[in-house]
């Protein structure tokens, strides 16, 4: 699966709607120290589902939403959407019919969070289900950020597994015998 485009509203820095494209096979973001471009990744990882603010380096999880400057108010909701071309059919369950697949989040002041996959309202473990074996997760290999690298070398061995069993493509079997297991 490729993604072909991010789409902030809200999201950190991000006040006004963004949107990213991203063409070829490799794009480079530069710009000055605290133009945002981590908060990019965050937002990324966000979507996919990271639920703990820490990793986004907040304290809060409200703290993803635009907090406002000296010129703009604080905005209501954060708003990011990520849209993959999943042309080669490599998503997982039901989603994997489409040949683009649009995975959003909005989080709304008062702490509701909600998840679309086409415009769908959908749980946010459908979302994880799209990306289960394709490397691609909030805390997935697919994403190598600072820190990743001595992450992995210094994980424990039951942590090293839940690495090779993604990239080996084991692991929606076992999501899947673990959802039968607890019917
Ligand atoms: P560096 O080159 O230092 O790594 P960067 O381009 O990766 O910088 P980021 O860490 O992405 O920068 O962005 C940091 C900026 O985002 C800071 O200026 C911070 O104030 C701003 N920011 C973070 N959260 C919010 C928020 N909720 N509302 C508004 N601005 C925010
Ligand atoms: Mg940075």
């Amino acid at each position: 699966m490729r993604l072909n485009s991010i789409k902030l509203s809200g999201f950190k820095s991000f006040a006004d709607s963004t949107v990213f494209q991203l063409p070829g096979q490799r794009v480079g973001v530069v710009g000055p120290n605290g133009c945002g471009k981590s908060n990019i990744m965050d937002a990324v990882r966000w979507v996919l589902g990271e639920s703990k603010a820490s990793e986004l380096r907040g304290e809060s999880m409200q703290d993803v939403i635009f907090n406002g400057s000296n010129t703009r108010k604080p905005a209501s909701r954060a708003s990011v959407e990520l849209v993959f071309d999943n042309s080669l059919a490599r998503a997982g369950g039901a989603w994997n019919q489409f040949s683009e697949i649009a995975v959003k989040r909005v989080l709304t002041r008062d702490g509701t969070s909600s998840y679309f996959i086409n415009n769908q309202v959908v749980r946010r473990k459908d979302v994880q289900d799209v990306f289960l074996g394709t490397g691609l997760g909030p805390r997935a290999y697919a994403i190598i950020g600072q820190g990743t690298i001595s992450r992995i070398i210094e994980s424990k061995p039951e942590e090293l597994r839940l690495f090779l069993e993604e990239a080996a493509g084991v692991s929606k079997y076992k999501e899947r015998r673990r959802e039968t297991e607890n019917r």
